[in-house]
């Protein structure tokens, strides 16, 4: 009986583990402010992978996001052999609805994030991985969505017997405007998200990341914190 109760107590006692992927992205700092938000007792860690040409900036803003949030732990995986498209010598032909991939495009990129993940929520005691990827993501890119997330719990269910780790999309349902008005609701600190795919210190304003967030910033009428080296006009 006594046992029984201190097992009880112990097993109260000890805070649920959370395991966050943080790019420096608007999307997966909205997962990080969510969960922090929705479950304020437990205890959140994140994660960032560097691959191939990834930015220097934006890993420097995950870590900016990571200690804001105040986290647990900000672990930084090295996996420079992972390169984009555009950074293979030989591209492969890989085509979703009939359409080519966008340069940025990683082949088998959240499959080996999530096990990264995975491994390193294992090393933690943590039981949920959480990640930030949107509607429109799930719509561009073969590897992200709901039966995609399904299948890959379904992997970790036989990989890990017993210790019922999940990953889990939130966002998975809003589009990326949604996302964005919620991270004004959350209050995450915008001048601290990075969304350039170019290699400078400040947002270029030329590339699709750039263009594509000054666009939602003006049409949902939100102030862009950030600094750009050119504002496109509409
Ligand atoms: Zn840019």
């Amino acid at each position: 009986m006594v046992n029984s109760l201190k097992a009880s107590l112990q097993g109260s006692e000890v805070p649920e583990r959370v395991l966050v992927l943080l790019s420096g992205g608007i999307d997966s700092a909205v997962a990080l402010w969510m969960i922090r938000r929705e479950r304020p007792e437990s205890e959140v860690y994140s994660l960032s992978i560097n691959y191939y040409r990834r930015s220097a900036a934006e890993a420097e803003y995950a870590a900016k996001l990571a200690a804001k949030a105040g986290v647990v732990s900000h672990t930084i995986i090295e996996l420079h052999f992972l390169r984009e498209i555009e950074d293979q010598q030989s591209p492969s032909q890989i085509t979703y609805k009939g359409a080519e991939l966008p340069p940025v495009f990683i082949p088998v990129r959240n499959l080996i994030f999530y096990s990264c993940a995975a491994h390193v929520a294992t090393s933690i005691n943590a039981k949920r991985i959480v990640v930030g990827h949107n509607r429109d993501d799930a719509e561009n890119f073969p590897d992200v969505g709901p039966t995609f997330i399904e299948s890959f719990n379904q992997l970790l269910r036989e990989s890990l017997p017993g210790y019922d780790l999940t990953l889990e999309a939130p966002l998975i349902k809003y589009t990326k405007r949604e996302v964005l008005r919620m991270a004004v609701e959350l209050g995450v600190p915008l001048e601290d998200t990075w969304s350039c795919w170019g290699p400078g210190a400040v947002h270029c304003g030329r590339c699709e990341g750039c263009r594509t967030r000054q666009r939602m910033f003006r049409d949902l009428g939100i102030r862009d914190p950030v600094a750009y080296e050119r504002i496109n006009t509409p």
